[in-house]
């Protein structure tokens, strides 16, 4: 086990079945609650209203990106804890130990329920009552749906990425460029600096921070086979 590993590991315990359990459980089940009160909300939605999911998943992009980007990966005064907090996955799932070995690490993966409810609380309902004071209770609604079912595809492709190369999810198309995209964020030498987002790349690709190649050989060996064969030869 690596130092790193070991040094996330003091930091906050043994990742066990509970606790892998309870992250899981708890983001699928508010995720899937919210979504359904959204949907269970809205009334006679026109085709213009569904149109606001695209604004919705580009602003959730870029929140992602830039909570990603800077609070978690900067130390910025009170948001501290965030970078404290993201440094602990980072050390478990270094350029050394990408991959998930056993059950009980995907409580290492899926964000823990407070950022969850922080999430909602401070950035998604603000934001939709924004929306609903704009263009009414349908657009409001699509709004929440669309942010939490980002989050959990977020947390989905997350886990995806973090599963040993090779594995059936990869061959969905797109997910295995996820699962490169994220390996080299992982590199130590790079997370400060590129892929921060978890699904489609956008911001990353509006601010010059997709990396498709690595500079550490070790991540490499997670990479892409063909940036491996190219950089290792
Ligand atoms: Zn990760
Ligand atoms: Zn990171």
């Amino acid at each position: 086990m690596s130092i790193r590993r070991q040094r996330a590991i003091r930091e906050v315990g043994e990742p066990s079945i509970r606790g892998c359990l309870y992250n899981v459980l708890y983001t699928v089940i508010f995720c899937a609650v919210g979504i359904g009160a959204a949907i269970l909300l809205m009334r006679d939605v026109t085709t213009s209203e569904w149109l606001s999911i695209l604004p919705t998943f580009l602003v959730a992009n870029l929140v992602e990106y830039g909570i990603h980007r800077w609070p978690m990966h900067r130390n910025i005064g009170p948001m501290a804890f965030m970078l404290k907090l993201h440094m602990v996955h980072h050390n478990y799932f270094d350029e050394n130990e990408f991959s998930v070995a056993t059950f009980e690490d995907y409580e290492m993966v899926v964000f823990p329920p407070f950022v969850l409810n922080m999430l909602s609380l401070a950035v998604t309902l603000p934001l939709a009552g924004i929306a609903y004071l704009v263009a009414g209770m349908n657009v409001a609604m699509i709004f929440i749906a669309t942010v939490m079912g980002y989050y959990l595809l977020m947390q989905l492709l997350h886990v995806f990425a973090h599963i040993p190369k090779g594995h059936l999810v990869h061959r969905i198309p797109g997910v295995d460029y996820i699962r490169n995209h994220h390996c080299i964020h992982h590199d130590h030498s790079e997370m400060a600096n590129a892929n921060f987002n978890f699904i489609i790349p956008i911001s990353d690709w509006l601010f010059g921070t997709s990396r498709t190649e690595g500079r550490n050989r070790s991540a490499l060996a997670h990479a892409d086979p063909k940036l491996e064969r190219d950089v290792l030869s």
